[in-house]
């Protein structure tokens, strides 16, 4: 399998495991909620009745429950999603083990050098001031300041490639041309429906063949300009639901959460099994898949969001920006503003 389809599979295979999780909970949920509706029960009761839910593996439909295992290993960190048959003495033939190594987010990272770094120098103030103080040494003053001098050197190297990593990622080249070319194919349009409208004013609107002209030029020309623009500017578009409160939201970020990802797990990340149904039923193994970064597409939580904010606050700090459309002219046209803009 080439690498894409490497990718495509481990992804599927992980939508397979999540949706299999997701749809046994909501039946557990059901479930619970049957009860907790029932009137006339005490809270005792209603407990009891609890426990004695069974709910029915994903797989062989017995009630004897299917156990998702998220496990990590306390040593390296790399992860394995687990799903296996409730049944211990004569499970069904699901099995699925997906090990998801371990990745982290380059903001998290730079982070958690930053934070290191500030630690060695706030060590070092604290030797000297030992030092001044007469609590320590001249000799063991400098054997700790070449320790930690090491140290942060090492630490800076690390998070001076990181932060390098993170300016390449947010300021692509080839991305940034483009989004100028189609910058400048976008401001021709508009300067061409600009003039084909004075055209139209002067012949009071009676001119159908300009009118068509306009039309023409918005639907094949702008349109697909203007969409092209988003889909390079916001890697990451998506309409998310917020279970807490119900709402819907539009999301859209300069970079995916899977290119802020690296991986730096020691195994790389792979389907071991993945078998569903009845156990004869084995979905083809895949190769081992390459070391690469691995988006999940969790929920995000508070905390990603104020990441993503700063990321957000990153992009206007580094300049991406620079010598780009402004936001204003990257939206949609509506109608209304056609319209409008015909009146103009
Ligand atoms: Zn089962």
């Amino acid at each position: 399998m080439v690498e894409e389809e490497e990718t495509t599979y481990f992804n599927s295979c992980l939508n397979t495991y999540y949706s299999l999780q997701n749809q046994y909970n909501s039946a557990f949920d059901k479930e619970k909620q049957v009860i907790i509706k029932k009137d006339g029960l005490s809270w005792k009761e209603k407990r009891k009745l609890f426990k004695n839910i069974k709910p029915k593996c994903v797989n062989c439909k017995r009630p004897v429950g299917t156990i998702f295992l998220n496990r990590r290993d306390k040593e390296t960190d790399e992860r394995d999603l687990v799903a296996t048959c409730g049944d211990k003495t004569s499970p069904c033939g699901l099995k699925i083990e997906i090990h998801l190594g371990y990745t982290d987010n380059i903001y998290e990272t730079l982070k958690t050098y930053s934070k290191e770094i500030q630690e060695f120098k706030k060590t070092i103030i604290q030797d000297k001031n030992n030092l001044l103080f007469g609590y320590i040494t001249p000799s063991s003053a400098v054997q700790i300041f070449d320790n930690v001098k090491e140290d942060l050197v090492k630490t800076a190297d690390t998070y001076e490639y990181t932060q390098k990593l993170c300016f390449d990622i947010k300021n692509n080249p080839t991305k940034h041309k483009q989004l100028q070319e189609l910058e400048k194919e976008y401001k021709t349009s508009r300067l061409h429906m600009k003039e084909i409208m004075t055209n139209l004013k002067l012949s009071n609107y009676d001119d159908e063949q300009k009118m068509r002209e306009y039309i023409d030029v918005y639907i094949h020309r702008l349109l697909p300009t203007v969409q092209n623009m988003m889909l390079l500017k916001y890697q990451y578009r998506a309409v998310e639901y917020d279970e807490t409160d119900k709402t819907y939201h539009l999301v859209q970020n300069s970079n995916s959460i899977q290119q802020m990802e690296w991986y730096l797990g020691d195994t790389p990340a792979r389907v071991v099994s993945m078998q569903t149904g009845t156990g004869e039923e084995k979905i083809k193994q895949p190769r081992v898949k390459k070391p690469k970064p691995v988006v999940l597409q969790k929920k995000r939580t508070l905390e990603q969001k104020e990441q993503e904010e700063e990321e957000e606050n990153m992009d206007e700090g580094r300049g991406e920006g620079e010598g780009n459309f402004e936001n204003e002219e990257m939206r949609e046209i509506s109608d209304e503003e056609l319209l409008s803009s015909m009146e103009e």
